[in-house]
């Protein structure tokens, strides 16, 4: 089938712009398959509204080694570690796209002053939302599950000790989501981070202290996402390949950057604002509401009749942990299938540890020979495990489903990454 063949070449595309290994020092002592939460109240409690305590844990972190929590990660000298400087240096820098550092406004928004929004030279996506880098040898971004109907389910800014009832919550649908972990939040609560990588959900970076990536130094964007690589790593005991910045905002400096990581940006073509709810002038609760199911009725519209989507929302907090655990029921009707970001792209290894594998997009959808159109119900747990099943096992050359909703669909139609 062509899809198929669209589908080899857009993975092969993924890793035609890495680059030679630059020098990192990514530890662990954790096995992500053989992760083990401790009998405390910050990993058992439910309770979204109880603040998080502090712990000690096998993880805890010598301050003196790493950035300042919540600060830019070149903090606390970082900047002139030997580490750093070793990983600096190992960089070609002379192939750096030359775009400067972008500046805040005394609001903090982006100033665009200047910029030549028209032709965008630097593909910055806060700019234009332009995703395909216009400079040569940068990973371009992922910003949409490639099938028909796909709602690509994603959350930023985890994770957090209280958010262990929304992750029971999807470990009893059996619903995968892509989680981007801030490095400041994975190094002070390491045991939400462990649940994320053991419940199967696909981890990714989301920068050590959320600023604005385009608005750094070459030094400052380089920590940012080098410190977030190796606190993810230091506990769960596995190296994302896939990052996301605060708010979207990269540009083909920032990009060139990651891809010296060998990482790629996951952005999306959805926003529900969930986090502006009762936050930002003029968005309600009403507002998140009516964009969430916006965003259902796209699914039965035929909006996403060719390809799918990938959603942006958020933990942060109790209220956008419910918004979407109040729609899910009608995301499911309206889809045909909620996947997290590496299964909808077939991104069967999205860590460089490769002892953890995701499915296929064909393996998680159950698709077996059979070309019944009609969607099987979901839930029922073929798969027969509970939410760790996406370290257990590769199973490579058989349909086994690992992940997700089981549906049987028929599979038709051209893939098109555009
Ligand atoms: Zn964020």
């Amino acid at each position: 089938m062509v899809w198929k063949v669209a589908f080899i070449s857009a993975a092969a595309a993924a890793t035609v712009a890495s680059v030679n290994a630059v020098t990192t020092n990514y530890t662990s002592s954790t096995d992500p398959t053989q992760i083990t939460l401790p009998d405390i109240p910050q990993v058992t409690s439910t309770d979204p509204a109880q603040q998080c305590v502090y712990y000690n844990s096998p993880y805890s972190i010598n301050p003196s080694e790493w950035p300042t929590v919540w600060d830019i990660a070149t903090s606390n000298g970082m900047n002139t570690s030997a580490e750093f400087t070793a990983l600096y240096n190992s960089i070609d820098w002379t192939k750096v796209p030359n775009f400067p550092p972008r500046n805040l406004t005394a609001a903090g928004g982006l100033d665009m002053t200047g910029y030549d929004g028209v032709n965008d030279p630097a593909c910055w996506w806060s700019s234009s939302t332009c995703k395909t880098p216009k400079v040569e040898g940068i990973n371009p971004d992922l910003y949409a599950c490639p099938e028909p109907d796909v709602w690509g389910l994603t959350f930023d800014d985890g994770p957090n000790c209280s958010h262990n009832a929304f992750y029971d919550f999807l470990e009893q649908e059996k619903q995968k989501a892509t989680m981007f972990y801030i490095g400041s939040n994975v190094v002070n609560w390491p045991y939400g981070a462990l649940r994320g990588v053991k419940d199967g959900h696909h981890i990714a970076g989301h920068t050590w202290s959320h600023k604005m990536m385009t608005t750094l130094t070459n030094q400052e964007v380089l920590a940012e996402l080098y410190y977030t690589q190796k606190a993810i790593k230091h506990v769960t005991g596995v190296t994302p390949k896939h990052w996301r910045p605060a708010l979207g905002d990269l540009d083909d400096r920032v990009r060139w950057i990651a891809t010296q990581l060998n990482l790629t940006a996951i952005i999306w073509n959805l926003d529900t604002f969930d986090w502006a709810a009762n936050v930002q002038a003029g968005v309600t609760t009403e507002t998140v509401d009516n964009l969430y199911q916006d965003f259902i009725n796209m699914g039965t519209n035929g909006t996403f009749a060719n390809s799918g989507n990938i959603v942006l929302s958020h933990e942060i907090n109790n209220q956008t942990m419910d918004f979407f655990m109040k729609h899910y029921p009608a995301i499911k009707k309206a889809y045909s299938h909620v996947l997290d970001v590496a299964t909808c792209m077939n991104i069967t290894t999205p860590y460089v540890e490769t002892t953890v594998t995701f499915p296929t997009f064909e393996q998680s959808v159950g698709t077996s020979s059979s070309s019944s159109a009609n969607p099987v119900s979901s839930g029922t747990g073929a798969s027969g495990t509970s939410g760790s099943s996406s370290v257990a096992t590769t199973s490579s050359g058989n349909s086994i489903t690992l992940n997700g909703p089981l549906f049987i669909a028929a599979l038709f139609g051209l893939f098109v990454l555009v």
